[in-house]
């Protein structure tokens, strides 16, 4: 199988090299020539740990061991060996997929990619250790980390803005044990830490040692998400709630459009999914663009209580543009005029393919704090305000569409994560700190704190430089040891 670039001026690799390189040559992302031949149905029998099986040898032909990788990921990591578990809440099904080491539903990806990493690195005989960079707004980090931790062949370098994540984030990252990881505090914002890393990445070529990345642009770890769109289907046939071939709607709380691109793949091997809801918070950049056909990042960020969710650039669109048109040309256009203008039109049939596809709605803070409070009051069940957004976009949908196919709300993120906003929504006493807010919302709603957020405030702090932007390569080239 080979991997093309949605922009069409690199040459095709194999699927390894395209996990190795995370980003095409030319700046496009890796898709598959053609998407796989699949038994959708053979999948939907087997154990969450067979279908991820299935699900990579298809898309991965190129990594050999697949069935050990996946169980060397999973196994012992998350909390429940179904790994995302669905709960009915109310109208609807609630995938929750925040069980994993860091309460975050990239972990995921993240127990998986470094896996295939290593497996694509010896597959290619490379010796050296790979260096993976991260700038990371708060999740992706952590889970980045804990994923890649003692891996061996692979060095890790997570930088954050300095004062610009939340305490329970900084603390998951500032006490990650392991030989290979390294974290750093950027004297900047975000974008700062992400301007660093690309320009690391841009003077790759005078590196003795090879880069790559942990973000969605990686095939590698937009791959490993198709699982839990098989296995919520298969849920709702255990539970009856829909018979075999029925078509599904699932609402995807959204940033970066890797998440719901995983639904969308899923459908194209067979799945019976329906529409596919994308739900953004303030920054609506998509919501805008599924109605009017315009991408438009030319407005400021917003700074919300989902801050996942506060991007303008989804990089996973191009994908989508990509299977859509398979005009590589066309694509590449539209991503130039992006990069120039900040933004670009697509033509009305392939606007009309997108909504036939996709559904779009937004949900500011306000709305999902309302959100977070109704459902607590409705059904005692506790979302955070990731999760928040999907639902109150997949009420919307239905009050709009009047489409009645059974609902998935992704869930992203353990509330405990974001224990400031949800005690405010369900108006619980904000007093203390990140880890007092945590232990209020327990003894508040009666579910316990989970293991590994609960015991961050008695771990060791490891990891507390603080360095300029200027000061990242170096950075880099010490974690290294050259
Ligand atoms: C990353 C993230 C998202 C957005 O996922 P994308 O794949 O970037 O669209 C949503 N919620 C949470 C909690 C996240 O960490």
């Amino acid at each position: 199988m080979k991997y093309i670039s949605t922009r069409g001026r690199s040459p095709a690799v194999d699927s390894a090299q395209a996990v190795l390189d995370g980003l095409a040559a030319d700046g496009g992302l890796y898709l598959p020539e053609h998407l796989p031949e699949f038994d959708w149905q053979g999948c939907l029998a087997c154990s969450p740990r067979e279908m991820s099986a299935r699900i990579l040898a298809a898309f991965l032909p190129d990594i050999p061991h697949i069935p050990e990788l996946v169980d060397s990921a999973y196994l012992g990591k998350f909390s429940t060996e179904e790994l995302t578990p669905t709960v009915p809440v109310g109208d609807f099904t609630v995938l929750e997929l925040f069980h994993g080491p860091t309460s975050a539903f990239k972990d995921v990806a993240l127990c998986l990619l470094p896996r295939l990493l290593t497996a694509a690195r010896r597959q290619k005989g490379m010796d050296g250790d790979v260096m993976v960079l991260t700038a990371t707004s708060g999740d992706t980090g952590k889970a980045a980390l804990a994923g890649f931790q003692d891996v061996p062949g692979i060095q890790i370098c997570v930088f954050y803005p300095h004062g610009g994540v939340s305490q329970v984030q900084r603390a998951q990252m500032v006490t990650q044990p392991g030989r290979n990881v390294h974290v750093a505090a950027i004297l900047g914002n975000f974008d700062d830490a992400q301007t660093g890393v690309k320009q690391i990445f841009a003077g790759q070529k005078d590196l003795p040692f090879p880069l790559s990345s942990a973000n969605s642009i990686n095939i590698g770890r937009l791959v490993p998400q198709i699982l839990y769109y098989f296995k919520a289907y298969r849920d709702l046939l255990d539970s009856s709630t829909i018979r075999m071939g029925d078509r599904v709607n699932f609402s995807v709380p959204t940033g970066n459009f890797g998440d719901i691109l995983a639904g969308f793949l899923a459908k194209e091997m067979g799945l019976p999914v329906g529409r596919l809801i994308c739900a953004s918070n303030a920054n609506n950049v998509l919501t805008d663009f599924t109605r009017t056909g315009t991408y438009d990042r030319r407005r400021p960020l917003k700074k919300t209580t989902s801050p996942s969710m506060d991007i303008l650039v989804s990089s996973n669109l191009e994908r989508l543009l990509y299977l859509l048109t398979g005009d590589a040309g066309q694509v590449d256009k539209w991503m130039a005029e992006l990069s120039k203008k900040g933004f670009y039109t697509v033509s009305q049939p392939v606007l009309e393919v997108i909504q036939e596809q996709f559904w779009a709605g937004c949900c500011d803070d306000e709305k999902a704090a309302q959100t977070i409070g109704k459902v607590y009051n409705q059904h005692h069940y506790l979302c955070d305000p990731h999760t928040a957004a999907g639902w109150a976009v997949a009420e919307d949908y239905i009050r709009e569409t009047g489409d009645r196919r059974p609902m998935v709300v992704l869930s992203t993120a353990s509330p405990f994560k974001f224990p400031e906003a949800v005690l405010q929504a369900i108006g619980g006493d904000l007093g203390g700190d990140g880890f007092r807010q945590m232990e209020t919302l327990s003894t508040l709603s009666g579910i316990p704190i989970p293991a590994n957020l609960a015991m961050l405030p008695t771990l060791p702090q490891r990891h507390c430089a603080v360095i300029a932007q200027a000061d990242m390569l170096n950075f880099v080239r010490e974690s290294m040891g050259n």
